[in-house]
């Protein structure tokens, strides 16, 4: 299950480090942005098996990006699921509803996240 690679995009250093050495403690490999322009320039060139997207981007809105990441064919199907701050009612639906492939909030449960990573990668698996 190891090695798979990650792509997270998130603009708050603190967050991005935990996320990074929390799946890299697991045997990820990590790709890291901190815009959305870089994200989806890193996608593009690596084509991650996941990416976990930050909603509230200083460039784009990370739906804006998810959107662009799916009119690329060479993008299109690699899973990417929302990390963002609020539980506001709605959200949930209203992202998965955007297309993203799952939805987590922040903060992050440092015990749950690299099996709720895990679990993401898996359903993310062609075929799988
Ligand atoms: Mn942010």
């Amino acid at each position: 299950m190891a090695g798979e690679l990650i792509l997270i995009v998130e603009d708050n250093e603190k967050n991005l480090k935990l996320v990074r050495d929390l799946l890299q403690f697991r045997g990820y490999r990590t790709l890291e942005a901190a815009t959305a322009g870089e994200g989806l320039r890193l996608a593009v060139e690596h084509r991650p098996d996941l990416i976990l997207m930050d909603i509230q981007l200083p460039d784009l809105d990370g739906g804006a990006a998810l959107g662009r990441l799916r009119a690329d064919p060479g993008t299109a199907g690699i899973c990417v699921v929302a990390l963002t701050a609020q539980a506001m009612g709605g959200d949930r639906e209203r992202l998965l509803g955007a297309g993203f492939d799952g939805y987590l909030t922040k903060p992050i449960s440092i015990r749950e996240f690299p099996d709720q990573v895990r679990h993401f990668c898996e359903r993310a698996r062609p075929g799988g």
